[in-house]
């Protein structure tokens, strides 16, 4: 996949580390989010609607709070406040900008973001609003990867963008293996019979289910997320 492509709407997924600067022990750098926001703004510019999954792994994770003791289900839904919290901040800087925005999250919180209701999502994006996908699915035992996955199919997006702290997806562990090469392109099919680890299991069904093509890509390089967003050819793409 050389060149660019050309999106309508998309679903960018950052993962809760992403607004974190390395080695701080700050749970949210908010010039790293004023970096993400000016480059989500940059995308949004050009037409493109723009929804956003944000993660909450910056704050907690509900499986390693399990894995030392606490109710799993109580520290996911810890783990999916989590994700309002990240998914304010973006909306603050965004705003800042004047970029339009809305959050809406999966477990009701009136005072702080509207609730989730696809129609209405879906209305915010036609009317050029980027619209933040907040408190993950609102279910313990997911992930804010399967929750892209979902709200990218519900909101009819072109395809779900992750990303990640690698620049796509490698025939094996690059920091492991010095030739691992990296696919431009691989189908779904593939990264099950490779073992691939795209997304955690029930995301990557999902995409694979509704044909939800995934591009995974590098959010190290500056600039690199509007980048991608904006079409150019970069990462992994990973479709039927
Ligand atoms: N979570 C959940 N249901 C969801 C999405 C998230 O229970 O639909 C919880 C889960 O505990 C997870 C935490 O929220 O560990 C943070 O999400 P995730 O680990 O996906 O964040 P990321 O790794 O992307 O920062």
């Amino acid at each position: 996949h050389t060149g660019t492509r050309k999106f309508r709407r998309v679903l960018l997924k950052l993962s809760g580390e992403a607004l974190r600067e390395p080695g701080s022990t700050d749970n949210i750098s908010p010039p790293i989010v004023e970096d993400i926001a000016a480059q989500i703004k940059a995308a949004h510019q050009t037409g493109l609607e723009i929804a956003v999954v944000v993660g909450g792994g910056n704050f907690w994770r509900g499986v390693s709070a399990s894995n030392k003791g606490m109710e799993r289900a109580t520290a996911d839904y810890m783990g999916m406040l989590a994700t309002v919290m990240n998914s304010l901040a973006l909306q603050s800087m965004l705003e800042a900008m004047d970029v339009p925005t809305r959050v809406q999250s999966a477990i009701e919180m009136k005072n702080v973001a509207e609730p989730f209701i696809r129609r209405v999502a879906t209305r915010h994006l036609e009317l050029g609003r980027v619209v933040i996908f907040a408190a993950g699915t609102g279910n313990p035992f997911f992930s804010t990867d399967t929750t892209a996955a979902l709200r990218a199919s519900e909101v009819g997006a072109d395809c779900v963008f992750k990303a990640t702290k690698v620049d796509g997806i490698y025939c094996s562990d690059p920091n492991k293996n010095p030739d691992a090469v990296r696919f431009d392109t691989i189908s779904f099919h593939d990264c099950l019979t490779k073992q691939l680890k795209v997304m955690d299991a029930t995301a990557f069904s999902l995409c694979m289910e509704n044909n939800m093509p995934i591009i995974v890509f590098s959010m190290n390089e500056p600039d690199n997320i509007r980048r991608a967003l904006v079409g150019e050819s970069m990462g992994t793409l990973v479709n039927a």
